[in-house]
């Protein structure tokens, strides 16, 4: 495959970040999110890699935390000569620290009529189709990754692991290769319209 973007994949958190965590389930397991974004974006680059599809591991690094504004720096000072791209990836919560009814998947960009949202849609659409997801829509935040990044930016709120369903969905494998998967298939789509895709 032409490579025209560079996938630049952002894996929301570090161990050391503060809560991002679910609550305790009964049978002793708990969701990490830094732990969930980084199995999918490790299970991604695989992906993309046996594509050959040009891809960046934003946060190779476990230990610590990175900042959102180094994120943004390393980002936005990465040199290639492709046409870069920036998705984060992330799961939601809500509440104060115990179990909640809320569930589905929602994108977000920073503005809407530009390419961000068009990207944001598309990795939205096609998540929602092939999950079955519910789908709580694209919608617009001023997240520092989506806000100062330089290149077209979206952020993917992989469902929410404060629901007590949900939670059971986010820490399973075959779940997790199933998002993989769809953002594969996004992505490869995107790859094969190429700079037309923002036309
Ligand atoms: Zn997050």
């Amino acid at each position: 495959m032409v490579n025209i973007f560079l996938w630049i994949l952002d894996n929301g958190h570090g161990k050391a970040t503060p809560g991002k965590r679910s609550p305790v389930l009964a049978d002793g397991r708990q969701l990490l999110e830094y732990e969930f974004n980084r199995d999918i974006v490790s299970r991604l680059i695989v992906k993309l890699n046996g594509a050959g599809i040009a891809s960046h591991n934003l946060v190779p690094e476990i230990a610590g935390d990175i900042s959102l504004t180094q994120r943004v720096n390393r980002a936005n000072n990465l040199a290639s000569p492709l046409t870069k791209l920036f998705i984060s990836i992330h799961a939601n919560a809500t509440g104060k620290g115990g179990w909640v009814k809320a569930s589905g998947t929602e994108t977000y960009c920073y503005k809407l009529g530009g390419k961000s949202e068009r990207l944001a849609k598309y990795f939205q659409q096609k998540l929602v189709a092939s999950l079955g997801w519910k789908d709580r829509g694209v919608k617009t935040a001023d997240f520092t990754v989506i806000q100062k990044t330089s290149m077209p930016a979206i952020l993917i709120e992989h469902g929410f692991y404060t629901d007590p369903d949900e939670v059971l969905k986010l820490l399973d494998p075959a779940w997790r290769e199933k998002i993989a998967e769809s953002h594969f298939q996004t992505i490869k789509e995107i790859e094969q319209a190429g700079l037309t895709f923002f036309k």
